[in-house]
């Protein structure tokens, strides 16, 4: 597995760029006794209204106003350095 490659779900085969939104997509209880019946996958409409996008093929949450913010910040230092 390179780094590029995305977590791939074994249960329902949904494919996710990071670890984080993949662990969300798995839900319930490790245990299959009444009432709950174990762990499950959220669905597409969950993954859309969770606020993920899916750009082929790969689900991933787009970066927050201020993740981007920051991302520039860095990028102008790095510019700025060299
Ligand atoms: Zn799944």
């Amino acid at each position: 597995m390179s780094i590029k490659d995305p977590y791939c779900c074994s249960s329902c085969g949904a494919k996710f760029s990071s670890l984080v939104l993949f662990d969300w997509h798995r839900t319930g209880d490790y245990t299959n006794e009444h009432p709950h019946y174990g762990r499950s996958c959220r669905n597409n409409q969950q993954l859309l209204n969770h606020g993920a996008e899916n750009i082929d093929g790969v689900w991933k949450m787009p970066m927050t106003e201020s993740q981007a913010a920051s991302l520039e910040a860095l990028k102008a230092r790095r510019n700025a350095k060299f």
